[in-house]
């Protein structure tokens, strides 16, 4: 996908419905760094906000994501093109995510660690002691918050009985017994507990 292009698009569209970048915005409910960050090409627009988008600047999703207008012959390959786009750019999203859920809890970590070590190593009266490591303490909860809602959003959980890929509540994911990645969770479609591997592509059911 090319962004700068879209972006370049959306700027154009924006022109010919005689809009500035703050009128856009208003009429999204967002903010005009978010437009001028979408023109500049260094964002994609939001899903959630890509149809109302669309409407406003009376071009199919679809024409958004390619960054210019398509002709009708052309439109389903394109169609088609620009959903693989969409599911190879959440695939490296996601195992991004992965990674940064790993540096977070090794950084954590090490911070927690050097913490206590220095709580033991210097000599400091009680309450700062305490503070210090309620501190270290509190950091190092809102990391692992922080990595479970990563694990629970990135990717999808493969059920080894019915190989269906499902996303899980933060309280399942949470919750759940895990060796590494792989989470012991009841799967949504059979209904069958199990462990269910992390993986990042989605599985579509065969019937
Ligand atoms: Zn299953």
């Amino acid at each position: 996908m090319d962004m700068i292009k879209v972006g370049r698009f959306i700027s154009t569209k924006r022109k010919e419905q005689n809009l500035t970048q703050m009128q856009l915005a208003e009429k999204l409910s967002i903010t005009d760094r978010a437009v001028s960050k979408w023109e500049c090409g260094k964002a994609l627009p939001d899903s959630s906000i890509m149809i109302e988008l669309c409407e406003i600047l009376n071009i199919s999703v679809n024409e958004l994501l390619t960054g210019e207008e398509i002709e009708m012959e052309k439109y389903d390959k394109q169609v088609e093109q620009n959903l693989i786009e969409m599911v190879k750019q959440k695939e490296e999203s996601d195992k991004r995510l992965l990674n940064i859920e790993i540096i977070l809890m090794v950084i954590s970590l090490i911070c927690f660690i050097s913490i206590i070590v220095v709580m033991a190593a210097v000599e400091m009266p009680l309450w700062a002691k305490i503070l210090i490591g309620v501190g270290g303490f509190i950091q190092l909860i809102a990391a692992t918050l922080v990595s479970f809602r990563i694990e629970q959003k990135a990717g999808y959980y493969e059920c080894q009985n019915c190989h269906e890929t499902f996303i899980p509540t933060f309280k399942q994911s949470s919750f759940a017994k895990h060796k590494g990645r792989t989470k012991y969770m009841k799967c949504p479609c059979c209904g069958e507990k199990g462990y269910c591997k992390k993986v990042l592509v989605l599985n579509k059911k065969t019937k």
